[in-house]
C-alpha cells in the first residue's frame, strides 16, 4: 500500500464540495453530508441532528445500525464473506427456506438491487414465452409512472420517458398503460403479451396505491393470455404497508414477486420469488451475477426477514401507520394551501402538494431538512414519507411538528 497516498485520502477533510468534483453528477445531492446514524436519529459533519423519515428510501427499516442486524453481519463478517457461484452457503439456503415459507413462491434467485431483482423476472417470463410459444409472445405491458430500476431493459420497462431519454435504441415489444385503468389493461393485455409487471403501490411515480380491483383484474387477464403476472415489490414489500408483502393484504398473488429496498437494510441485496413452474426455465448458465446470494447479504437479509415477519411487528406497522396518517390528515386540514391529500399505504405515505405549490415538493423537503427532519419527495407534486418500521409515537409527533414549523416559515416566505 502507498503509506502516503493512504495517509492523506483517508485523513484530508472532504465534504459536499468534493461530490461535485470527483462523482458523476447523477444526483443532486442535500448539501448536509450524514456521517452517523442510530435508529431514526441522524447526525451531519456538523454534528446537526435530524429525525429520519426516509429510511434511505424504504431501506433501513429496521432503522440505523440497527443493533440485532449489526450482530448478524458482525458474526457473519468474521465468518465467511464470498464464495460465487461455485458454491452455495449455508445463509443463502436458510434465506430461500425463510422467504419461500413466508410466500406463495417455492424458489429464489438473488442478486444485489431491484433493478437486478427486475432484470431477472423480465428475462425469465420472456424465456417462458420462448420456450412455450417461440417468438409470437413478446410482449411486456407496464404502467405509466410506473419505476422498476435503471438497466437499459428495466428503464424502458418502467413508465416515467424522462428516464429513457437519451440511450436510444431501447429494448422493443414493450407497453405502457394508465395505472389502476381496468379498460385499459383489458385493451393491452393479448395474447403476445408474455408479462405484465406492476408495484402494487406504485412508489417513486407518486405514492399510488393499487386498487384491489385493479390488481384482481390484471390476475384475470394474465390467467386469459398465459402471461405472467410480476407484482415489483422493491419499494413497498417487506412490511412497509403492513403485510410481509403487500400481495398478500391485496390477497392477489403475482407468478414473480421481486423484493430489494429493505430486504437487506441498507446491505446491497435483492430477490426474484417465483414458483417451481416458472424457475425451471432458467436452467444452468441462463443467467446469473457474481454477488447473488452472498454469505454477508444473505445473513443480513435472513436477520431482516425474521424480525420484520412476526404478527407484532406487523400490526405495529399498521398502528404507526394510523397515526401517521391522522397526523398528516392534520396537516391537510391546516395547511389546504399546501397540502390537498394524504396518500398511500402503511408506512409508505404520500403528502400531495396543493395547486399554490404545485411543482415545489422539494422547497417543502428542504424546508424540513432545515428544521431538523428528512422526507422524500416522490415526483415534484408529492412529499413522501417512509421512516423506518420501528417509529414510535413520539417521533410521529416530533415529525408533525417539524413539518408544522418548516410549512409555516414557507407560506410566510411566500
Ligand atoms: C427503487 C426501486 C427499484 C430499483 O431498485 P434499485 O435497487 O435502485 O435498483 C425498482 N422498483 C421499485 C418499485 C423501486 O422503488
Amino acid at each position: 500500500m502507498n503509506a502516503k497516498l493512504d495517509s492523506t485520502v483517508t485523513t484530508r477533510p472532504v465534504t459536499r464540495a468534493t461530490f461535485d468534483e470527483v462523482i458523476v453528477p447523477t444526483y443532486a445531492p442535500a448539501q448536509m453530508v450524514p456521517v452517523r446514524a442510530a435508529g431514526l436519529d441522524l447526525w451531519d459533519q456538523n454534528g446537526k441532528h435530524y429525525l429520519d423519515f426516509t429510511s434511505g428510501i424504504a431501506v433501513a427499516s429496521l432503522g440505523h445500525c440497527n443493533p440485532i442486524v449489526v450482530e448478524a453481519l458482525t458474526r457473519q463478517a468474521n465468518t465467511l464473506w464470498h464464495l460465487g457461484n461455485g458454491y452455495t452457503n449455508e445463509p443463502v439456503l436458510r434465506l430461500a427456506l425463510a422467504l419461500t415459507e413466508a410466500t406463495f413462491a417455492d424458489r429464489a434467485f438473488f442478486c444485489n438491487s431491484g433493478a437486478e431483482a427486475n432484470e431477472a423476472a423480465l428475462k425469465l417470463a420472456r424465456k417462458v414465452a420462448h420456450a412455450k410459444y417461440g417468438d409470437k409472445k413478446p410482449r411486456i405491458v407496464s404502467c405509466l409512472n410506473s419505476f422498476h430500476g435503471r438497466t437499459l431493459f428495466t428503464v424502458s420497462v418502467g413508465g416515467q420517458a424522462k428516464y429513457t431519454e437519451g440511450f436510444e435504441p431501447l429494448p422493443p415489444s414493450i407497453d405502457h398503460i394508465p395505472y389502476n385503468d381496468i379498460e385499459a389493461a383489458k385493451a393491452a393485455i393479448g395474447d403476445d403479451v408474455c408479462a405484465v409487471i406492476v408495484e402494487p403501490v406504485q412508489g417513486e411515480g407518486g405514492v399510488m396505491p393499487g386498487n384491489p380491483d385493479y390488481l384482481k383484474t390484471l390476475r384475470e387477464l394474465c390467467d386469459k393470455v398465459g402471461a405472467v403476472l410480476i407484482f415489483d415489490e422493491v419499494q413497498c414489500g417487506m412490511g412497509r404497508t403492513g403485510s410481509l408483502f403487500a400481495y398478500q393484504g391485496y390477497g392477489v398473488t403475482p407468478d414473480i414477486l421481486t423484493s430489494a429496498k429493505a430486504l437487506g437494510n441498507g446491505y446491497p441485496i435483492g430477490a426474484m420469488l417465483t414458483t417451481d413452474e416458472l424457475a425451471k426455465h432458467l436452467a444452468v448458465g441462463t443467467h446469473g451475477t457474481t454477488y447473488g446470494g452472498n454469505p454477508l447479504a444473505a445473513t443480513v437479509a435472513l436477520t431482516v426477514l425474521e424480525t420484520i415477519n412476526q404478527p407484532a411487528f406487523l400490526a405495529r406497522v399498521k398502528e404507526a401507520s394510523e397515526k401517521l396518517i391522522g397526523k398528516l390528515e392534520g396537516l391537510v386540514r391546516d395547511f389546504p394551501q399546501v397540502f390537498s391529500a394524504v396518500r398511500g399505504a402503511g408506512l409508505l405515505l404520500g403528502l400531495v402538494v396543493a395547486e399554490p405549490f404545485k411543482g415545489r415538493s422539494k422547497d417543502i423537503q428542504r424546508a424540513a431538512e432545515a428544521q431538523g427532519l428528512m422526507i422524500l419527495i416522490a415526483g415534484m407534486d408529492v412529499v413522501r414519507l417512509a421512516p423506518a418500521l420501528i417509529v414510535s409515537d413520539a417521533q410521529i409527533d416530533e415529525a408533525d411538528r417539524i413539518i408544522r414549523l418548516a410549512v409555516a416559515e414557507l407560506t410566510k416566505a411566500a
